[in-house]
C-alpha cells in the first residue's frame, strides 16, 4: 500500500484551491492501491489558505507572517497515523511542498528560492524508514509497474 499526496490524486486541497493531478497516481487511489492524504487539511488548515514555507529554523510561516508550525506538525502526525493504520510502505508526495516536499523545499522567503530540506510530513515518513518519492520521479507511467 502507498500513501500519496491528495493533490496528486486530483483532490483540490492545495492552498489555492487547486490540485496537481497525476492521472497514474489518481488511478492508484481509485483501485485501492494507495490512500490519499493532505497533511495541511488534516492539521485543520482550510482550503483555500495562505501559502506557507519552511524557514531555515524549521518553523513554517505563511505569507501573513503567522507561524503555522503547530498545524503542520499536527497534520503530519495525523497523516502518519493513517499511514500506519493502512500499512503503507512507500510514499509518493508533491515536490517542494512545506508538508510533502522531499529533498528540496522553498526557503521561507516567498521569493521562489529553493533550498535543501524536507516538508514536515515527508520528514516524519523518512524518519520512520518509509521511502518517499516525488511525482517528478515518475516520468511517463512507470508507476503502474
Ligand atoms: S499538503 Fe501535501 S497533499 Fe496537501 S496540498 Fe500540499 S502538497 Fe498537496
Amino acid at each position: 500500500m502507498r500513501i500519496v499526496s491528495a493533490c496528486l490524486a486530483g483532490i483540490p486541497c492545495r492552498y489555492d484551491g487547486g490540485d496537481r493531478c497525476v492521472p497514474a497516481i489518481r488511478e492508484l487511489v481509485e483501485r485501492g492501491a494507495a490512500i490519499a492524504v493532505c497533511p495541511e487539511v488534516l492539521g485543520g488548515l482550510g482550503t483555500p489558505r495562505l501559502p506557507s514555507e519552511r524557514r531555515a529554523d524549521g518553523r513554517v510561516v505563511n505569507t501573513a507572517g503567522v507561524d503555522v508550525t503547530d498545524a503542520f506538525i499536527l497534520g503530519a502526525e495525523r497523516a502518519m497515523a493513517l499511514c500506519r493504520e493502512h500499512g503503507c510502505t512507500q510514499a509518493i508526495l508533491k515536490s517542494r511542498s512545506p508538508s510533502c516536499g522531499r529533498g528540496t523545499v522553498y526557503d521561507g522567503t516567498f521569493t521562489g528560492t529553493l533550498t535543501v530540506g524536507d516538508g514536515v510530513f515527508a520528514r516524519l515518513l523518512l524518519e520512520a524508514g518509509i521511502p518517499v518519492r516525488t511525482e517528478e520521479e515518475f516520468p511517463g507511467d512507470p508507476i503502474q509497474r
